[in-house]
């Protein structure tokens, strides 16, 4: 049984725990939220992460404007996903301030553990 309640609705639930971290840059400052989830709700999280951000792999590019909109990016986004004992899975984005505030909605990162900055 996991401990922590799943942070996607804050229920409580008989399997293992999943994490994912949500990390955003803006300039020098990076901002760390954990959540912490429980096996459906961390596919459904999964599953939104990759209607908006691309899977890291070797040559990922970084762009200067918003992946979503083509604004100017303020924010580099990142969510490494760590399912039950496998290699985490990261993703990125690069996006403008109102493109962030609505994936930050969409992943309920205000639901999460803000983490310290490092
Ligand atoms: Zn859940
Ligand atoms: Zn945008």
């Amino acid at each position: 049984m996991a401990i922590f309640p799943c942070d996607w609705n804050a229920h409580r639930y008989p399997g293992k725990q999943r994490s994912a971290y949500v990390i955003s840059a803006y300039g020098e400052d990076l901002e760390t939220t954990k959540l912490r989830l429980c096996e459906g709700h961390f596919h459904d999280f999964t599953q939104l992460v990759q209607e908006d951000m691309a899977r890291v792999d070797e040559d990922s590019s970084v762009s200067g404007s918003c992946d979503i909109c083509d604004k100017d990016k303020n924010f580099a986004v990142y969510v490494k996903l760590f399912d039950l004992a496998q290699e985490p899975d990261y993703y990125a984005a690069d996006l403008c301030a109102r493109c962030w505030q609505d994936l930050r909605v969409k992943l309920k990162v205000a639901s999460g553990k803000a983490m310290a900055a490092r």
